[in-house]
């Protein structure tokens, strides 16, 4: 009925059928081990929404309104008691070794009761996140050490990435813009390391931290192809912490400044520079992006978790409401219009759940995640006792050859296809669930009246963390922008994105 040939030829067709079956090669590659990981996991953020989040969520909010200056330690210390910051980092460096998909169904969880608290933890993810996807297997086990110890001494070490400037915030994470924005930070070449001068703004957790992924520039007219990424310890001389925002939303989790002033990072703390990547195949310009690409496919699902959160948060108050109020004498849940409203909005949880799912199975058959999750790497991982890890293959990961065959596997190894696929699923998880994060919160609050509108109930509240939501890790315009880049451009060569 239809040859092979004929399958290949309508495959590659508009739009193609990798774009539109990803789960489906990916469910029978997926380990079935990760089923009940993500039970679990789903279970401990239940847990800790229960004794933690919850009883707490609107009193932190309370607090920072009244001093936006309180840096919620306490939660912090909680969270590290609990083991959540080791919790995504790899076996093989002490951490827990949970495989990274599942942490967008326990931010989900933590994000439903209160997005500040799911920030605090998962935000921590975004900079081990950077780390990683330099593949500098030496700083990776450097930090991931650091952080490990931090959970077993009591003194939580937390990692941010701090890529944001003053004059430039959308531009620095996309390659075709960051040359036309305005950045100021310069990583310029010294000799033993590099100084930096300049500073970063809205960089989540900042006064909390203990390493900072810091991207510089040593060419501020081509920073495309000058991007340095530097693991800087908070303490070191010439950096310093500036203000801190007092925002709208997510008022528990820190927005900081991080102020540097000739501050002096020596090259073993240097993860990335254009000199590491001499050995690779691709231009130092495109793994740059590439670097991003890695980090930003795999949190801008985060983010679409955190959303997912939001959206339940405001459709569980909107049900809870409906089934307590009466209205005109009867339950406002058994109105027809109202039932319309409440499928809606629990579509609208469905949906965006499915696109970080949808996500999360691109990263991991094309994407960040495709190493480990293969079935035969996934096993052997899950099943070596931690003791024999450590022996075999721990010495390892300081040895440069280590490094080198990680960058070349990864940057090399992954092709234009594949980083559009991830890329362009990850935007557009991040904006479509994002924007129904939002919506729910409308609805809900057009559903709950004036009830809605007070602060005891919460649900004001989803909706001013909500709105973060749609500008950070690129707004929403930008992730479109790079939705089209990713997945409509390829096949229509006329298109010219990123325009002058
Ligand atoms: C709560 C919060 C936490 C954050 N945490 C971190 C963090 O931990 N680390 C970090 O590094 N950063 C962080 N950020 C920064 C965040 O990533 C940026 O705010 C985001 O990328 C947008 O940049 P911007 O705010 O500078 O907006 P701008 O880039 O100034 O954009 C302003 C407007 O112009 C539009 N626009 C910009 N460029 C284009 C274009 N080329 N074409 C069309 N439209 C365009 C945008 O869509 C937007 O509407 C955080 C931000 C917030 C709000």
């Amino acid at each position: 009925m239809i040859s092979r040939s004929e399958v290949k030829h309508f495959a590659n067709q508009s739009p193609r059928f990798d774009d539109m079956i990803c789960s489906l090669p990916a469910g029978p590659k997926t380990p079935g081990l990760m089923v009940g990981e993500t039970r679990k996991v789903m279970a401990i953020a239940r847990k800790f929404n229960e004794e933690v989040v919850r009883p707490y969520a609107l009193e932190l909010d309370r607090t920072l309104h009244e001093n936006p200056d309180f840096l919620p330690w306490d939660f912090v210390e909680k969270a590290n008691e609990w083991g959540f910051y080791t919790m995504w980092i790899p076996k093989i460096f002490g951490g827990k070794g949970y495989s990274m998909p599942t942490m967008c169904y326990f931010v989900e969880e933590i994000g439903s009761a209160c997005l500040a608290m799911a920030n605090l933890i998962g935000v921590h993810y975004l900079g081990v996140s950077t780390l990683n996807a330099t593949w500098n297997m030496r700083l990776i086990s450097r930090l991931c050490r650091d952080i490990v110890a931090g959970e077993k001494n009591h003194t939580p070490c937390l990692v941010t990435l701090a890529i944001t400037e003053p004059g430039a915030g959308t531009d620095v994470e996309e390659i075709d813009l960051v040359d036309k924005g305005s950045v100021t930070c310069q990583a310029q070449k010294v000799d033993g390391g590099y100084k930096i001068n300049g500073s970063k703004i809205f960089i989540s957790n900042g006064h909390l931290s203990t390493w900072h992924m810091v991207i510089a520039y040593a060419d501020l007219d081509k920073p495309s192809e000058s991007t340095v990424a530097l693991a800087v310890k908070t303490g070191t001389p010439g950096f310093s912490f500036g203000r801190k925002e007092n925002k709208m939303g997510q008022k528990g989790c820190p927005a900081s400044e991080l102020v540097f002033k000739d501050c002096f990072v020596p090259d073993d703390l240097v993860c990335m520079d254009p000199a590491q990547l001499a050995k690779n195949k691709r231009p130092v310009r495109e793994i740059n992006m590439q670097m991003i690409d890695y980090v930003v496919s795999a949190t801008r699902a985060g983010v679409g978790a955190f959303a997912t959160g939001a959206a339940r948060g405001a459709y569980e108050a909107a049900v809870k409401f409906a089934s307590e109020t009466h209205v005109a004498g009867k339950l406002l849940i058994n109105y027809e219009w109202a039932q319309c409203m409440l499928a809606e909005m629990y579509k609208n949880v469905a949906l965006s759940r499915l696109s970080y799912v949808e996500t999360n199975y691109a990263n991991g058959i094309y994407g960040f995640f495709r190493e480990i999750q293969k079935k035969p790497m996934y096993y052997y991982y899950k099943m070596m006792p931690v003791k024999w890890l450590e022996k075999m293959v721990s010495s390892m990961t300081e040895k440069a050859w280590a490094t080198t065959w990680f960058r070349k596997t990864q940057f090399d190894g992954q092709t234009d296809e594949e980083i559009c696929r991830t890329s362009g699923w990850a935007s557009l998880c991040k904006f479509a669930a994002t924007d129904y994060g939002i919506k729910n919160c409308h609805m809900a609050l057009e559903l709950m009246g004036q009830a809605g509108l007070r602060h005891d109930r919460g649900t004001e509240k989803i909706l001013r963390d909500a709105k973060l939501l749609q500008i950070y890790e690129g707004t929403n315009q930008l992730n479109r922008l790079n939705l089209f880049k990713c997945l409509v451009a390829p096949e229509h060569p006329q298109a010219v994105v990123f325009e002058e």
